[in-house]
């Protein structure tokens, strides 16, 4: 990130204080108000890294279409940026999104993006972070050996790195990879492997709560506390399950209606598998309604299932029959519901898209001087501002008696003479220098990191290129000179005062005759003569 506040650095830290402790609502508000200011003050940085945050927040609170929207922001911008990590980041962030939806063949393509880019830059916390991405998708696949791999080696590269939030978080998942199998093993009637696999699930569960707890993250310690009693409930341990979903419920904070909703169905589940039919529709009953309000429609088709069980045990027929209606109602409006996601996220890719490439069309031409093309005063300030502190050489450009030239060709010609001033420098400095307008006839070269001899050679250069161009096809007799004041700092120097140095060289330039360079307090580079192009005199 560059050029940060003190404002948006307290903010980004706070808001991923409050996500890594589970408490997303809170931590949106944060990540919003820093995205506001990074837009307002052009930061596509702060901007993508603020947006992959927002997207993992709406994940955990299962807002996943606005979650998607910030992913495939933070995916422009990042490819924008050109980096890769972050860009991998993103993509792995947008994977697990997709795959919430429903859309597991999308969720692949950019699962695997993103390990092969975390791969080919060698982070290793994004690695871990695509890695386990990947490894979710192919499970939910049903490739779960190879799923398992991945999330595996996601395990190991936290654990290497101490990084007890995603090491809990991956725990959690490989958890879900052996609860998987279970429940195959279950499906074909293979009672004993679905039961060594629900006890592997269990055991990295219980590691992964004991890693969420250590940690502080309540986001993974709610997941692993209901996934844990699931299992338990399946295994007919019935208090051990309440007791852990007891320790969830007693976790301070709100959890958000999702993980709200996946505790009381986990709820009444065990409870229904422990004939405590009464409770266990208590907790259903709570569970559909805020599926309802939030219109959650997987959560709803769930829980009006689980419902119906629970009223058919308690011979409640006719509300059973009326619940399995519903459910029926339901069911049919989901299967809709693909279609329906499916045009949302494309409505979702092309505002991305026109939106992310509308703000950097406009970001570009704040960033620009119109007439010439090249960076503007706004964009001058901004390079040196990311280049305070370091070795610096800066050279203010100034025609010649410019305003003959107005005078004597036209405004119009003056206007032609400025836009190949512009172009002749940004050729003559090459990858090596900036080159920007400050103003009217007025330039400025910046050379990063350049000896003063250096800048000196290309400032002289540019000199040469201008007094040497034939200007005769914008009119005939044009001829055009420059005056360089150059400048060189160490890093110590305020960039306004070397600007001032460089100020008053370009006026000793014009003072000794202009058409030349001026630098250090020793030599002032007299003009070479356009037509021999070879004197050259130094003046001490
Ligand atoms: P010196 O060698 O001392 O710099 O003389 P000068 O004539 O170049 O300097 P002066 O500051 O007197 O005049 C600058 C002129 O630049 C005045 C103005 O008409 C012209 N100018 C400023 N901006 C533009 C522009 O965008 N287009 C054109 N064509 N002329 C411009
Ligand atoms: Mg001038
Ligand atoms: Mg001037």
């Amino acid at each position: 990130m560059s050029e940060l506040t003190a404002a948006v650095v307290d903010g980004f830290t706070r808001g991923t204080h409050l996500l890594r402790a589970g408490l997303c609502d809170e931590a949106m508000v944060e990540f919003r108000a820093v995205y506001a200011q990074a837009e307002a003050g052009d930061d596509g940085e702060v901007m993508a890294a603020c947006l992959c945050e927002m997207a993992w927040c709406c994940y955990k609170l299962g807002l996943i279409e606005q979650g998607l929207e910030c992913a495939m922001g933070a995916r422009w911008l990042r490819r924008r940026q050109d980096n890769k990590v972050e860009l991998a980041r993103a993509l792995a962030v947008e994977a697990i999104l997709f795959l919430d939806l429903g859309f597991s063949d999308e969720a692949f393509d950019l699962a695997e993006e993103a390990v092969a880019l975390a791969e080919a830059d060698e982070d290793s916390a994004v690695l871990a972070f695509a890695l386990n991405a990947k490894g979710i998708v192919l499970t939910v696949c049903r490739e779960i050996d190879m799923g398992m791999d991945l999330i595996e080696r996601a395990v190991s590269v936290a654990a290497d790195h101490a990084n007890l939030a995603a090491e809990a978080y991956y725990l959690l998942n490989l958890g879900f990879c052996h609860a998987k199998i279970a429940e195959e093993a279950d499906k074909f009637g293979e009672e004993e492997r679905a039961i060594g696999e629900r006890e592997a699930a269990i055991e990295l569960t219980e590691q992964a709560i004991a890693k969420a707890e250590s940690s502080g993250d309540h986001w993974s310690l709610r997941v692993a506390l209901a996934n844990t009693a699931e299992m338990f409930g399946l295994e007919g341990r019935y208090d051990l399950a309440l007791e852990y979903l007891d320790r969830s419920a007693q976790l301070p904070g709100d959890p958000g209606v999702s993980l709200r909703i996946h505790y009381l169905y986990t709820l009444g589940d065990v409870l229904l598998r422990a004939g405590q039919l009464h409770k266990a529709r208590l907790a259903v009953t709570e569970a559909l309604a805020l599926a309802d309000e939030s219109h959650q429609i997987d959560h709803q088709v769930n829980t009006a299932h689980k419902l119906a069980e629970i009223l058919e045990a308690l011979g409640d027929t006719a509300d059973a029959l009326a619940l399995h209606k519903r459910f029926h109602t339901l069911y049919v409006r989901q299967s809709g519901e693909t279609a329906r996601r499916r045009a949302r996220i494309e409505e979702i890719r092309a505002e991305t898209e026109q939106l992310r490439s509308r703000a950097a069309t406009l970001a570009d031409q704040a960033l620009s001087d119109p007439l010439t093309g090249i960076a503007n005063r706004r964009s001058f300030d901004q390079i040196l501002n990311r280049l305070a502190g370091t070795p610096v050489a800066i050279a203010i450009v100034d025609l010649d008696n410019f305003k003959a030239v107005n005078d004597h060709f036209s405004h119009i010609v003056g206007d032609a003479v400025l836009q190949r001033v512009a172009r002749t420098m940004v050729a003559q400095i090459g990858p090596h220098g900036h080159a920007a307008r400050l103003g009217g006839e007025e330039f400025a070269l910046i050379f990063p990191d350049a000896p003063e001899v250096t800048a000196a050679a290309f400032c002289e250069g540019v000199r040469v290129a201008i007094c040497s161009t034939s200007w005769s096809d914008l009119a005939p007799d044009l001829e055009v000179t420059v005056s360089i004041g150059l400048a060189t700092g160490n890093g110590s120097m305020p960039s306004a005062e070397l600007l001032q140095m460089a100020d008053n060289r370009l006026y000793v330039a014009k003072a000794n005759g202009r058409d030349r360079v001026v630098c250090g307090d020793g030599p002032v580079i007299a003009p070479m003569p356009a037509t021999s192009g070879e004197r050259r005199r130094w003046r001490a």
